[in-house]
């Protein structure tokens, strides 16, 4: 089944891919049939159309999705996105991703996502807020600190889930920080958890460099995407390791500079302009362009089916660290192992958000702090442990760094399931 997007081209449905990259572990790993039915298929779905009243005293009706895919070990955790293309099936997808990803990382958690179809580029302030207070309320049968643990993505912030904390915490009565995480620090956010997904991106990166012999003080960067994931990765990979950051893009569109680009100047200029195009000293270049330059390292920080078997064939980066979810689809993948080239899989790269989500709900629940450094040096840890059994595991195995991640998350989660038996 094929998702039509706009500008007359065919993307593949997010979730069919999810199930695809499942299949080739679930194979490998010998799962039987029955567990094979449970881990494929999400296990709860919330679809909810809400009224808000818009700045002009009209209302508009939006539609929501929480979807849970699988609580085996722990609560489900998952970030909340809005965007016009937002649905079902990709929720579902990104919902899936999550419990990999957990499991990967070793994360007491189970995996989940939320969507709102909406363009928030065009929204007031007020109205976001109203928009993300309504449909907090309707996730209320689903969202709490013990079942499921809502989060920034695409288009959502910590404003974002002040407002969810602060709404959920009405209903209760009382303050409840733990329901989610990605907050502001003042209301109970975690040091370091802003910079969290680029900073883990980042390890990933130093981990493949050293395993390829690249050397990254003269390594070339082009970053798709320039939201948080993004421009953090371009940030620390200059400031703390010398690379060079030579393109990068936004929905608007991409700059190159060969001589390279400042990462903190073009993050300044798009909160000045609303995009990086037209930065200073840069040339326009397209998207496609983006993804084919002739760099080190590729970051897709952007949506999903960024690189496919259509264009798969002209990108040149020894590494693709997927800051996004789902940047590349499964006939992509074969064609870049086929060629020699790294992938850096979603489920490990950009796992570092969701594990200081992890460290700042355990400090919301025991009301106990850690500071920057501790937060830092705990996901250092994590982040370089796991890339290490990835790596092993894709060398024992032979098969490229998303099967070697697929294959240590499904065995866990495969594990829980079993240790917990199926009720009744
Ligand atoms: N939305 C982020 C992700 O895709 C973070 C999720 C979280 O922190 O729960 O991993």
């Amino acid at each position: 089944m094929i998702d039509s997007f706009a500008g007359n081209t065919t993307k593949p449905n997010p979730f069919e891919v999810a199930q695809r990259q499942f299949d080739i572990a679930a194979d490998r790993l010998g799962l039987d049939n029955g567990l094979r039915q449970v881990l494929r298929t999400t296990k709860r779905e919330l679809t909810v159309h809400f009224p808000v009243t818009m700045d002009d005293g009209s209302i508009q009706v939006f539609t929501g999705y929480r979807v849970q895919h699988d609580v085996g070990r722990g609560p489900a955790k998952g970030g909340i996105r809005y965007h016009p293309d937002v649905t079902l099936d990709e929720v579902r997808a990104l919902a899936m991703w999550m419990t990999w990803k957990c499991a990967v990382v070793r994360l007491p958690y189970g995996g989940a996502k939320g969507g709102v179809v909406c363009d928030p580029k065009r929204m007031s302030l007020s109205e976001q807020e109203t928009l993300t207070r309504r449909f907090a309320t309707e996730l209320t049968p689903l969202i709490g600190p013990d079942s499921d643990i809502p989060a920034p993505d695409v288009n959502t912030n910590p404003q974002t889930m002040a407002w969810i904390m602060d709404t959920y915490s009405m209903h209760q009565g009382y303050s409840v920080p733990s329901v989610v995480t990605g907050k502001p620090i003042d209301v109970g956010g975690s040091e370091g958890r802003a910079e969290a997904t680029g900073r883990g991106v980042v390890f990933t990166i130093e981990q493949a460099a050293r395993e390829l012999g690249l050397d990254l003080a003269n390594a070339t960067v082009a970053v798709q995407g320039y939201g948080n994931a993004g421009s953090t990765t371009a940030k620390l990979l200059h400031r703390d390791y010398g690379c060079h950051i030579v393109a990068v893009s936004d929905s608007r569109g991409a700059i190159h500079n060969p001589e390279g680009i400042d990462p903190d100047a073009a993050v300044l200029y798009k909160g000045q302009n609303g995009s990086v195009s037209g930065f200073p000293s840069s040339e326009p270049i397209s998207n496609e362009d983006l993804l084919a330059l002739p760099v080190d390292i590729l970051v897709p920080a952007a949506l999903e089916n960024q690189i496919t078997e259509e264009n798969a064939g002209s990108v040149r980066a020894r590494i693709i660290a997927e800051a996004a979810n789902g940047p590349t689809t499964p006939e992509a993948d074969q064609m870049l192992y086929g060629n020699g080239q790294m992938v850096i899989p979603d489920i490990l790269a950009n796992a570092g958000g969701v594990t200081v989500s992890y460290f700042e709900w355990v400090q919301d629940k025991q009301a106990f702090f850690w500071t920057e450094t501790e937060i830092n040096e705990k996901l250092r840890r994590i982040m370089l442990s796991s890339f290490d059994e990835v790596l092993q595991t894709a060398k024992r195995e032979k098969v490229d760094m998303r099967t070697a991640a697929y294959l240590l998350a499904v065995d866990r989660v495969a594990a829980a399931t079993r240790l917990r038996g199926i009720y009744p």
